[in-house]
């Protein structure tokens, strides 16, 4: 479990979503209304969350999320989003019934698990509502890898390891090893054209797809 409590959580989620609607600082009854709560006591919660360094807070101006505070809420909001997306795609629930869910099982989930979720559907971009999940990484304990067969169009990925066939391969095209890729497009027969950074484009058959063990980096 995280060090954050379900209330710290909730307000820094609830300041995130409040900086997103104005260019000015969040007002504290701002915060109190949307979560519901007697100002003075968004007040005590503000001080606590300042104490702890996860926001700023500033008298008579308001509230704003300093960076592990930002951190935070973004976790909490792909936490949220990745389990709707695990119960509707995975668990059979209808669209309208999964809010309710995720309200509790973001609070109750580790990065670790929430991550694991998210590499399993093969980072999801959006949620069943269609809100962006976030796709930075939260959990760097381990290195999860799969292959080529698993990549998507468009996401940039480090290359972990090679087969000895697809070494032997790259050696025939003349090709270094190369550190990162991005997925250009699968092709009809299931080959695909990657894109390394220097901006070398090269086809890989479908037969070797499974040579290849990826790290997924960012869009
Ligand atoms: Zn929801």
């Amino acid at each position: 479990m995280d060090e954050f409590s379900k209330t710290e959580q909730d307000y820094l989620k609830a300041i995130y979503q409040l900086e997103e609607k104005t260019d000015k600082m969040v007002g504290i009854t701002d915060v109190a209304n949307y979560l519901k709560v007697s100002a003075p006591s968004a007040t005590e919660m503000i001080k606590r969350l300042a104490k702890k360094k996860l926001v700023e807070h500033k008298k008579y101006y308001g509230v704003l999320l300093k960076p592990e505070g930002y951190r935070e809420a973004r976790f909490i909001i792909k936490s949220h989003r990745v389990w709707e997306t695990f119960l509707v795609e995975q668990a059979g629930y209808q669209i309208d019934e999964v809010h309710e869910e995720a309200e509790n099982l973001e609070h109750s989930s580790s990065k670790r698990l929430v991550e694991r979720l998210y590499t399993l559907m093969h980072f999801p971009k959006t949620d069943p509502h269609g809100s962006e999940i976030p796709a930075e990484r939260f959990w760097e304990g381990e290195i999860i890898t799969h292959d080529l067969n698993h990549a998507e169009v468009g996401h940039r990925y480090e290359v972990v390891s090679l087969s000895q066939e697809v070494k032997d391969f790259l050696v025939c095209l003349n090709q270094d090893q190369p550190k990162f890729m991005t997925l250009s497009s699968v092709l009809s027969d299931g080959s695909v054209i990657v894109r390394t950074d220097d901006d070398v484009r090269f086809v890989i058959p479908h037969f070797q797809k499974n040579g290849w063990q990826l790290k997924y980096y960012s869009h």
